[in-house]
């Protein structure tokens, strides 16, 4: 199965010929090594007729075993203008199935690139389509939480429905992508991905397999956007309880607990332990998914009692300010539904 190119340079060769050295500041490493590349793509699992957009191609390694699969239409995307030609030849190589576009993937519409008859209803099986990269560690994980928040909007790409991710991340960084409750891993992070996305461990994947080779390791992961999330409230809601209680990781949960509230409303922290049912005295690694979520739903609950509370933010003088002439000063809980 999967597509023939005419034969073409190595990708090592190409890289010497129009002098692609990894630029260090901009975190470039490459797979020059198809069997390496091959490897990535095989964990996509590509069908007949997918269409696949790549961010970060650099000298076109994954691009061109891509190519090789059987995927029907492949988007990349580079930020980095030295990349173009060499992608400029393997796009004439590949029989109008590369689509080569310079930009950066933080702001280009990743979903413009998928065909609107490929979308499927949220509930329904996952559409032919995915989105694949080996990006700088630093952007990788950046993107990720622009990404999640997506899901969770169910906008960009996940308008068109649960489109599956494969991506290297820094090997201790996919260790907390997948840490399970009291994991010594288990951060925000965890929480922030497990809730909207299955998270699969692929392999791992040794530095010294990248060109140059960073001095860590990576692994590949999938993710698959879940059709409900494990818990139910907006991105910012579950983004700033979560960050907030992980923020004093040894200390009992009622510490991080705090800081989501102005001194005003301290009557408050207490009662988003009791309503939610979770002992303040557990740590933050310790919670599981069903915790997580009826704090995340309680906190949201207050929300919209106080509307300016998502916004409070402890370490601002002028939220606490704001937050202080809203809240009457002696705030009675039992007014809170
Ligand atoms: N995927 C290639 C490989 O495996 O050999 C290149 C890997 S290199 C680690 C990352 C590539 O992502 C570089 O080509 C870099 O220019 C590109 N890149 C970095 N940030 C980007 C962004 N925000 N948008 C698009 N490309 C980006």
């Amino acid at each position: 199965m999967g597509s023939r190119l005419p034969p073409m340079p190595k990708i090592s060769e190409i890289v010497k010929m129009y002098k692609l050295s990894a630029t260090k500041k901009l975190s470039q490493n490459f797979l020059l090594d198809m069997n390496v590349c091959h490897k990535f793509v095989k964990c996509i699992s590509v069908t007949k007729g997918m269409y696949i957009c790549e961010v970060g191609p650099g000298p076109g390694g994954i691009t061109r075993a891509l190519l090789e699969s059987d995927a029907l239409k492949v988007h990349v995307i580079e930020k980095d203008s030295r990349f173009i030609p060499p992608l400029e030849i393997l796009r004439a190589a590949s029989g109008g199935r590369l689509e080569v576009h310079l930009g950066d993937a933080k702001h280009f519409d990743i979903g413009g690139t998928f065909p609107l008859d490929y979308s499927r209803p949220w509930l329904r099986n996952i559409p032919n389509m995915n989105i694949v990269g080996n990006l700088p560690f630093n952007v990788s994980l950046g993107l990720l939480l622009q990404w999640l928040e997506q899901i969770s909007n169910r906008s960009g790409p996940w308008r068109h429905g649960r489109v599956p991710m494969t991506l290297t991340f820094q090997h201790e960084v996919a260790e907390r992508l997948l840490a399970e409750k009291n994991s010594e891993h288990r951060c925000r992070l965890s929480i922030m991905c497990q809730h909207l996305c299955k998270v699969r461990y692929r392999y791992h994947i040794p530095g010294k397999v990248f060109v140059p080779p960073p001095k860590v390791h990576a692994a590949v992961v999938n993710l698959e956007p879940l059709k409900i999330p494990l818990i139910n409230q907006s991105f910012p809601v579950v983004q700033k309880v979560t960050a907030a209680i992980f923020h004093y990781r040894q200390k009992h949960i009622r510490r991080g607990a705090k800081d989501l509230f102005p001194s005003a409303m301290t009557g408050l922290v207490d009662e988003l332990f009791r309503l939610s049912d979770v002992d303040p005295t557990h740590r933050s690694f310790t919670l599981t998914m069903e915790e997580w979520s009826r704090l995340c739903d309680t906190y949201a609950n207050f929300c919209n009692e106080y509307p300016r509370l998502l916004d409070y933010n402890y370490r601002d003088p002028n939220s606490r300010l704001l937050m202080e002439e809203t809240v009457p000063v002696s705030l009675n809980v039992s007014d809170v539904k």
